[in-house]
């Protein structure tokens, strides 16, 4: 029995909010995109886009080094 006269779902981005239509050509849902998907799963480095400050640039002061005090 086809459901026809069914609007498509629409669910919003969890990532940017933006509505997605829950439908079978919605390859990354409930994402938009992949991108949303990625940076929801925290695995966007490829992107290129990293945050500012995170990262120590090699530059780490050596940490925790009483163990070779003792
Ligand atoms: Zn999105």
């Amino acid at each position: 029995m086809p459901e026809h006269g069914q609007q498509p779902r629409r669910v919003p981005c969890p990532t940017c909010g933006k509505p997605v239509e829950w439908s079978e050509q919605a390859r990354w849902r409930p994402f938009c995109s992949e991108r949303c998907r990625l940076i929801d799963l925290g695995e966007w480095l490829d992107e290129n886009h990293r945050i500012p400050g995170e990262e120590t640039a090699g530059a780490a002061p050596p940490a925790d080094d009483e163990s070779n005090d003792r």
